[in-house]
């Protein structure tokens, strides 16, 4: 039997690598659905490639165009429209595994939708474990999901850690520390000075990943590194100090976890994501994924270096956010959504991103993060306090 996937994002990035992986494997796998929020002619294309029987544009006039490109082209996909459409194509019954793509907290609702379906999530899309990580991880452990990483450290984390790692306390006593990899980004060794006369163009042009604008900014800031310093404390069942963020800029090592015996073990390979997607899609087994074989001659030399804090302070800033707990994490995520939107829009300079984010949770009252309306109550509350300090 095919596994039916949903690609949750599949005009981005990440959904374009898990068509292409997917379009490698025609016997394992068939698209149950395709969502994108307004990239019509890019979205008609991928249902062309791959007949889905539901396609998802969350923009309505989109939706519209999109619906009559299909009927002209005699395709038998349906088009809906509208948030609710993608939390039912995340849950729906023939639904195998979800690959959560889509940028930012509009992520949230359909990746949780998926995990209380109990369903594979294939989680890309870290925004929504930031926001709501003890309810989502509650959620898969509830309804039975299985929760696949595939941030490229975060997977790396995962083929490193023990198998059984998470069924009992014994496997979390074999870890020393876990070593979560950055690239450093294109301002690795710039100084605040220099930091802030940057433009989004030259903040989006990463050294070795290609990736959507949002993570390339965060990758520059070392947000995204933040994002997942948190991500990583709720998938591994770790505290921020048990992580240690090492600057590697070659991007062949992915992350490493350090034993307890002194053993240190890694996963490598070509910085291309089709290798987690790939790995994610056919976990426990392994899949060819088009990915160029890792040439150890050609790397040649492998540096690690410490992050630079003063520069580049949004790494703190998440430790704190994860430490204070509750609705914290949600803030910092959607101050630092608003303030990069605020910089590629050139409202902000970019050294303003961490500024507004630590303001933002020094401003913005902090509650437990009991119930989806909190989280999403102090979405809304971050947001509107960095859209009125940028004047947007
Ligand atoms: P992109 O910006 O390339 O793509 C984002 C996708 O989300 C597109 O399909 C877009 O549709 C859709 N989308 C945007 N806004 C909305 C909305 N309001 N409602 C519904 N859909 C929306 O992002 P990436 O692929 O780079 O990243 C996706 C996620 O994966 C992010 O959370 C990122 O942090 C994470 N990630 C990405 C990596 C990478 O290498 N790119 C690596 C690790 C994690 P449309 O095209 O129509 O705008």
């Amino acid at each position: 039997m095919k596994q039916q996937v949903t690609v949750l994002g599949a005009t981005g990035s990440i959904g374009k690598s898990t068509l292409d992986v997917i379009s490698r494997h025609p016997d394992q796998y068939a698209v149950f659905a395709l969502t994108a929020n307004t990239q019509v002619e890019l979205l008609f294309a991928q249902c062309l490639a791959h007949s889905p029987q539901y396609a998802v544009m969350v923009d309505e006039q989109c939706a519209l165009t999109l619906q009559q490109k299909l009927k002209d082209a005699d395709s038998q996909t349906e088009v809906l429209t509208g948030s609710q459409a993608l939390v039912d194509v995340a849950k729906a019954s023939d639904v195998d595994q979800v690959m959560a793509a889509i940028v930012g907290a509009a992520g949230l609702l359909p990746t949780l939708a998926a995990a209380q379906a109990g369903k594979r999530v294939l989680l890309a899309n870290k925004e929504a474990l930031v926001m709501s990580g003890q309810l989502f991880m509650d959620a898969i452990r509830d309804h039975h999901a299985e929760l696949l990483p595939i941030d490229s450290e975060h997977n790396a984390i995962f083929q490193s850690l023990p198998l059984g790692y998470g069924q009992d306390a014994s496997y979390k006593k074999q870890i020393s520390k876990v070593l979560l990899t950055a690239s450093g980004g294109p301002f690795r060794g710039w100084d605040a000075e220099q930091l802030k006369a940057v433009t989004p163009a030259q903040a989006v042009k990463h050294p070795n990943w290609s990736m959507g604008q949002k993570i390339s900014v965060d990758s520059a800031s070392l947000m995204n590194k933040g994002l997942e310093l948190i991500e990583a404390c709720w998938l591994f069942d770790i505290q921020p100090k048990e992580i240690e963020v090492v600057v590697h800029p070659e991007s062949i090592i992915h992350s490493l976890v350090q034993y307890v015996d002194g053993s240190v073990i890694c996963q490598m390979g070509n910085p291309d994501m089709r290798t987690p997607i790939a790995y994610g899609l056919s976990w426990p087994e392994r899949i060819e994924s088009g990915v160029e074989p890792l040439n150890l001659f050609d790397v040649a030399q492998l540096n690690f270096e410490a992050p630079d804090h003063a520069a580049f302070p949004t790494l703190k800033l998440a430790a704190q956010a994860f430490e204070a707990g509750g609705t914290a994490p949600a803030i910092l995520n959607a101050a630092n959504e608003v303030a990069v939107e605020g910089f590629l829009r050139e409202q902000i300079p970019f050294t303003s991103i961490s500024y507004l984010i630590e303001e933002a949770l020094n401003g913005c009252s902090i509650q437990a993060a009991s119930h989806l309306d909190v989280i999403l109550e102090a979405d809304l509350m971050a947001r509107k306090y960095v859209e009125d300090k940028i004047g947007l």
